[in-house]
């Protein structure tokens, strides 16, 4: 070997001794910023009260009357405080039918309701649950819904100052051409809005993660929350109206053809199997009496 074969050597010897220590150096690196697989200290879930919805109509769920145990939906209500931030899932039927007797507020206002209609009953202000803990709307950094229908977006101008999650799809339901926009959450047009694509991570580190559930909506979405004490929890919006759905496979007619509600139900089986969380069915009126409510909360 000549002489300049030799440098040649020692050098290409060099440059991959100091790659190998750089890679040393990045998988430590790697190793400490990862996300932490245990759940942290501090993070905390409310369940509020975002009201009732008087109905029984279960058929328009793809159920008879008799396989339903209560077919009224409680509205829930979830706010999550992470060390980094505050999230509100979901924000109930709306303030401004506090004190309403129920058969004069049918679901959406309509005028003259058929008799399968669902009447609101909201008997404490989510804006008062709120105050009680400390966290008014001002205190509040992310808002996202589970879906932007009626009784998910009641409250949601309170919000605006929020950064918006939301998936096109549902955006576009919301403020899409030849939309007519609800009044309901019409400020949110001028809120920072971050699109989101597919799962979306919060805060992270793996804690918070808004999973995509589409289906029931294009832009369709569960939460998933590992809590430390609790264990991980998961918020499946309307992915599920009632909790027979989990044994019936019952669905909305208009969610059946499509077949998405049904892989996205595949999805989220196969991460609470993986995960092994809890799955909460928000509009499960039983379930919904059974929890702790603020000021009580999940840890
Ligand atoms: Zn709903």
């Amino acid at each position: 070997m000549r002489r300049t074969e030799k440098l040649h050597v020692m050098r290409i010897l060099k440059t991959a001794g100091s790659l190998l220590v750089l890679l040393v150096i990045a998988l430590v690196l790697a190793a400490h910023s990862q996300t932490p697989q245990s759940a942290i200290p501090g993070l905390r879930l409310y369940v509020l009260d975002g009201g009732t919805i008087i109905t029984n109509h279960p058929e328009g769920f793809g159920l008879t009357r008799e396989q339903v145990k209560n077919s009224n939906f409680s509205c829930a209500v979830y706010l999550i405080l992470h060390p980094r931030g505050t999230l509100l899932f979901d924000t109930g039927l709306g303030d401004r039918y506090f004190g309403r007797a129920f058969n004069e507020s049918p679901l959406g206002d309509r005028p003259d309701p058929p008799s399968t209609a669902g009447f609101v009953l909201v008997t404490k202000t989510l804006k008062s649950q709120l105050e009680q803990i400390g966290y008014p709307p001002s205190k509040i950094n992310y808002l996202a819904f589970s879906h932007p229908h009626d009784d998910h977006i009641g409250n949601a101008n309170d919000f605006a100052g929020a950064t918006f999650l939301v998936h096109q799809g549902d955006y576009d339901m919301m403020f899409g051409p030849n939309v007519q926009v609800n009044p309901a959450y019409a400020a949110l047009k001028n809120s920072k809005t971050k699109m989101i694509e597919g799962d979306y991570d919060v805060f992270g580190d793996g804690t918070v993660v808004l999973l995509f559930t589409p289906g029931h909506t294009p832009g369709h979405q569960s939460l998933y929350v590992k809590l430390p004490k609790t264990g991980p929890v998961v918020l499946s919006g309307d992915l599920y109206h009632y909790p027979e759905d989990l044994k019936l496979d019952s669905m909305p007619d208009r969610e059946k053809a499509p077949g998405i509600t049904e892989a996205s139900r595949k999805k989220l089986q196969a991460f609470l199997a993986k995960t092994g969380a809890q799955l909460w069915i928000g509009h499960d009126i039983n379930f919904f009496s059974r929890q702790k409510h603020t000021p009580q909360y999940y840890d």
